[in-house]
């Protein structure tokens, strides 16, 4: 099945309103390459922002909660993104499993509650160095898959991004054998998940994407795209990356 590229830049808590600028020249870029899907995610505050900056950029959040409202202090819900102008949201990044020890089940809850709201669900799996070096990625990253997904993901609804944790920026990526490996690992794991639906939904790579390895990553079977860190807060940088699909 033919899968559009996504190249989703994550901002985590970097930009500001000045560095918004950036989504002009990220904008040209997308519509010079029209065959990918381009979204930016920046911090929740710039989320309203960038969507009147760029109106036909597709813009998302690095993360919800589980709840419609609440006593939830210094969280965001699924209805608060949608009305600042959000179409997806990531959840699941390593850098909120570490810091905020989110747990898979959490995690599913999440992009539950994204998909029923609306939005599209980046769901993050990625396995740390210690476990590569145990020869337990594959294992770590289909149980996290398994036990992250929501009901009534498909398609249109789920993509789901592979972070290793050690090359979140950090300069180093795996090798194209072993991001092709967990790609069609995750793949078939999706199958028995989610059935035939998971010939549609796109899996992307992330972790220290850059221009200069982009192409040859994005060009691996069932890469159908990256989440890029660093490399997407400049359009000098991530305009390179798109048009490497
Ligand atoms: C990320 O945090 O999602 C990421 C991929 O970061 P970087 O590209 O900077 O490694």
């Amino acid at each position: 099945m033919a899968r559009r590229k996504l190249v989703a830049g994550n901002w985590k808590m970097n930009g500001s309103l000045a560095a918004l600028a950036e989504l002009d020249g990220i904008d040209a870029a997308a519509r010079a390459n029209p065959g990918v899907d381009v979204a930016i995610c920046p911090p929740f505050t710039l989320i309203a922002p960038a969507v009147a900056r760029a109106p036909g950029l597709p813009i998302g959040g690095q993360d919800c909660h589980a709840a419609r409202c609440g006593a939830h202090t210094g969280c965001t819900s699924v209805e608060l993104l949608r009305e600042a102008g959000a179409a997806l949201v990531i959840v699941g990044h390593s850098e909120r499993r570490a810091d905020q020890h989110e747990t898979s089940e959490e995690v599913r809850g999440k992009a539950g509650a994204a998909i029923a709201g609306g939005l599209v669900a980046i769901v993050c799996v990625g396995e740390t160095e210690a476990e590569r070096d145990a020869g337990q990625a594959l294992a770590v990253v289909e149980r996290q898959l398994a036990e992250s997904l929501p009901a009534g993901a498909d398609a249109a609804t789920l993509v789901v991004a592979y972070e290793p944790v050690w090359a979140i920026g950090t300069g180093r990526t795996p090798s194209c054998d072993d991001i092709a490996c967990v790609h069609a690992a995750l793949r078939a794991r999706l199958r028995t998940l989610i059935g035939g639906e998971a010939d549609g939904v796109r899996i992307l790579y992330g972790g220290s994407v850059k221009p200069d390895n982009a192409a040859e990553i994005l060009n691996l079977p069932d890469v159908d795209g990256a989440l890029v860190g660093g490399a997407s807060l400049t359009a000098a940088q991530f305009a390179p990356i798109i048009a490497a699909c």
